[in-house]
């Protein structure tokens, strides 16, 4: 077996103290598995040994590849860059989208929705460090693509999400983090809703997004330290 099943577990529990530490409930942050370039075999361990049923993916083929062989009740999270002609393979397969960028993409995952008899959830990310290289929405964009995501009723929209700089330090990932849950509140406001979830935080800022309120951290590298990537899958 793997190192996988124990980093998990130590990855969870550190979770949980960090919670507890931020006087967040325990267990309030869920954290989401982020299984890209990582074997089957070991996602397999990690459904055995502990019990992981979700998983988050961020390219298309790598998802078709490990939906084929691996158990139908794992709830698939879309978690990459979506190309607007991979949405109803994605919108087939994942029950959550975390990275819409675009208010066409956030129309056409509604559309196909509908023609798939499918009700994804989704996030529309958001560009808070404004870094170049960076998908999703600007702070400015962000209020008219909500009153897009808002009007859907197949897809159904539930939050933000925002990935913060890797360099970034600590001070500069608060304000990131913190501004992505004030866009949030904002958002919940204007278009009287209520969005439970903001996705943030990665295997080296987790601590500082769960003390910002994060509900889902997206942690991989953490958990699959040491394990082989598999070759990229077309
Ligand atoms: C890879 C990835 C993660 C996980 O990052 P780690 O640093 O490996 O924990 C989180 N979110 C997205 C969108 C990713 O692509």
């Amino acid at each position: 077996m793997s190192q996988a099943p124990y980093n998990y577990r130590n990855t969870l529990s550190v979770l949980r103290q960090i919670e507890e530490k931020c006087g967040r409930s325990p267990g309030e942050v869920k954290l989401l598995v982020v299984s890209k370039t990582m074997p089957p075999e070991v996602l397999k361990e990690l459904y055995d040994e502990c019990g992981i049923r979700e998983f988050g993916e961020n390219r298309e083929p790598e998802l078709a590849m490990k939906t084929a062989v691996l158990p139908e009740d794992i709830v698939w999270h879309f978690i990459g860059p979506l190309q607007s002609n991979k949405v109803r393979k994605v919108v087939k397969m994942a029950s959550v989208i975390h990275s819409v960028s675009s208010v066409p993409l956030i129309e056409r995952i509604e559309r196909i929705a509908q023609e798939e008899g499918r009700t994804p959830e989704f996030l529309l990310e958001v560009n808070v460090s404004g870094e170049a290289s960076k998908g999703g929405f600007s702070p400015d964009e962000l209020f008219n693509a909500a009153d897009v995501a808002k009007s859907c009723v197949n897809a159904r929209w539930r939050g933000l999400m925002t990935m913060a700089p890797l360099d970034a330090d600590d001070d500069t990932l608060e304000e990131i983090f913190c501004t992505l849950a004030k866009l949030k509140d904002q958002c919940e406001e204007r278009c009287q809703i209520t969005l439970p979830e903001l996705s943030m935080g990665m295997s080296g800022d987790f601590p500082i997004a769960v003390s910002q309120e994060a509900t889902i951290v997206r942690i991989g590298s953490r958990i699959f330290e040491g394990v082989e990537k598999i070759t990229a899958v077309r």
